[in-house]
């Protein structure tokens, strides 16, 4: 079950994909990472500023958050774009989710490791 308060953080705040409505039992990996966190933790790591990601981070969480995410395939410009797949780029497929922002913004900040992440995903 998602969690109302992550959706509004996360999703709505940060994410250019996010549209409300939109099939409520699909969910992003980023968005099903930070559920597993928020259970584990109880409450989801300080990600501190989220203005810039490391580009080694952004890769490394290309792939294999992405990787994993059921949203990949079809579904996600930044995936498309990451694979050099799209002819007609959208502006909001150079960012990616807002999942991914927060969660790559935690490992920036020392509040993830990705060893940590991996056994999420
Ligand atoms: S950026 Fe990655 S994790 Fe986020 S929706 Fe796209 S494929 Fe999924």
């Amino acid at each position: 079950m998602k969690n109302d308060a992550l959706i509004r953080d996360i999703c709505e705040s940060y994410c250019s994909f996010y549209k409300p409505g939109k099939d409520e039992n699909m969910a992003c990996m980023g968005l099903l990472v930070l559920q597993k966190l928020l259970e584990l933790r109880n409450g989801v790591p300080d990600s501190g500023s989220r203005d810039h990601l490391n580009p080694e981070t952004a890769e490394r969480l290309f792939n294999t958050l992405c990787a994993a995410c059921p949203f990949a395939a079809s579904d996600c410009d930044y995936a498309e774009w990451k694979r050099g797949r799209s002819e007609n780029v959208p502006d909001r497929a150079f960012v990616p989710c807002g999942g991914f922002i927060f969660i790559g913004s935690c490992i920036d900040h020392g509040t993830l490791d990705h060893r940590e992440l991996d056994h999420l995903i």
